[in-house]
């Protein structure tokens, strides 16, 4: 649990003598508990109160990095059980299994192929994980090192027997690999990990799992990963949903880290399915055999849904956009900033290959409905937007009519006062776009000029 305020004070010279930029020590303390000063501050804090508070402070679950470089994976250091209370931190990875034994050349083809954009956002697949199914060390570190060199992946390392996972892992150790000996962790994986600096996979149930973490952590491992092994859906999820509250509640800090979970049974549907329900439900790193983009897909989607900060909008610049090269003549199409609301719209257009112009006016990231609701997308809003983007003046008359939303019809007589220009109105869904676009807008922008 956090400390509060008191507990804070508690711990602190209690002299009031201002020198951490706060008249008081219990004004600090209150600083220190809303997260807007560090104990730091205070120069007069004593070493036991420091580290007392440090070790109190600690993030209920640990952040733990696997691999290096720019394309390195950071899971754990949540700190909510719902997305609402807070955020949620740091997406799970989404790691699609190779067998040592596999052509390396063609899945690393098909997992660079796992790379989409959506909303304008790049999502992709994060991890490579190589399974020792030869047996061999050299050659699990041969084909980890190939898939590494060609997608420049975070890795996870998996055997039965220890001897060729410290061999490929020992190897392997610059780039920081996630290990996992199936069944959990022997003596010695666990003093490689301990030396190397690796993080280390602890399988089992949780009380397994609790006293194997403790286990390594004495031995000196900082990084872990901890796994149920290869269970059900149900199970899965009764794991991940037990170690989480037991972290964040700080019952058993050796559950204190990221959990990684296996969707690699059962059809390719049936492990997108299982894969979506790890990701909203607590899942560090999620393992999956199949790599056809329309499995993957759903799975990038449902994690991209849910690593989104509820509490800031997801919206575009506020501004005007060129689709398909515009001229003089092309049509004027206005909507709001909001991303979904945008990104609708943008591929409706991309798709009729009508040259166009997308005027996003900035309704702090709501959709058009809520936006006009709230007073953020009326007339008056929508003109000054036309104005201060000059949208006017990349057209000639008569073109110079913007098509507003057919959802907000209503504002079209308002808009026209405003802007001194006609207005036209336009389908209420995007779908409707390509067909406006293309059989309709030309007619009425003739026909409000002859009329
Ligand atoms: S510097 Fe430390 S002792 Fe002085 S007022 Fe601030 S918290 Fe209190």
């Amino acid at each position: 649990m956090a400390l509060t305020g008191l507990d804070i004070y508690k711990l602190l010279p209690k002299t009031n003598c201002g020198d951490c930029g706060v008249p008081t020590c219990l004004a600090f303390a209150m600083k220190v508990a809303s997260k807007q000063a560090a104990v730091d501050e205070c120069p007069h804090v004593s070493e036991d109160a420091r580290n007392e508070l440090g070790a109190a402070s600690a993030p209920p679950q640990k952040l733990v990095t696997i691999g290096s470089g720019d394309g390195k994976l950071q899971i754990g250091n949540e700190t909510v059980m719902f997305r609402h209370d807070e955020k949620f931190h740091h997406k799970p990875g989404i790691a699609v299994m190779v067998e040592d034994t596999e052509d390396i050349d063609v899945k690393a083809e098909k997992i660079a192929a796992l790379h989409f954009e959506r909303i304008g956002e790049e999502i992709f697949v994060d991890t490579v994980a190589v399974n020792c199914s030869s047996g061999e060390g050299a050659s699990l570190k041969e084909a980890a090192q190939a898939l590494h060199d060609k997608l420049g992946l975070p890795l996870i390392l998996i055997a039965e027997e220890a001897t060729a996972l410290c061999e490929a892992a020992g190897e392997l150790a610059e780039l920081r690999p996630l290990i996992w000996q199936r069944g959990g962790p022997g003596d010695a994986l666990i003093e490689l990990a301990a030396e190397k600096k690796l993080p280390l996979v602890v399988e089992g149930t949780l009380e397994e799992c609790d006293s194997a973490a403790q286990k390594a952590k004495d031995a000196g491992v900082e990084d872990m990963v901890l796994c149920p092994g290869e269970v059900g859906p149900a199970e899965g999820l009764e794991f991940l949903t037990c170690a989480r509250r037991a972290a964040i509640n700080k019952t058993h800090r050796p559950l204190g880290y990221p959990v990684m979970v296996c969707a690699w049974a059962g059809d390719p549907a049936q492990q997108s399915l299982e894969a979506c329900h790890y990701v909203a439900k607590y899942a560090g790193i999620v393992l999956l055999s199949v790599d056809s983009p329309e499995y993957i897909l759903p799975v990038l989607t449902m994690r991209q849904s849910i690593y989104i900060d509820p509490q800031v909008p997801v919206q575009v610049e506020p501004k005007l956009y060129d689709v398909n090269e515009p001229d003089d003549k092309s049509p004027l199409l206005v909507t709001t900033n909001f991303s979904l609301t945008y990104y609708s719209v943008l591929s409706e257009v991309e798709s009729s290959r009508v040259p166009t112009r997308i005027l996003a006016v900035d309704t702090e990231g709501t959709s058009v409905l809520t936006a006009w609701a709230a007073d953020k997308f009326g007339a008056e809003q929508v003109s000054e937007a036309l104005e201060k983007t000059g949208a006017f003046e990349a057209l000639e008359e008569p073109y110079r009519r913007p098509v507003i939303p057919g959802l907000v019809a209503v504002i079209s007589g308002e808009l026209e006062e405003e802007s001194g220009s006609s207005v036209l109105v336009g389908p209420k869904e995007a779908s409707g776009l390509p067909n406006y676009l293309k059989n309709e807008w030309k007619k009425l922008i003739l026909f409000q000029d002859s009329a």
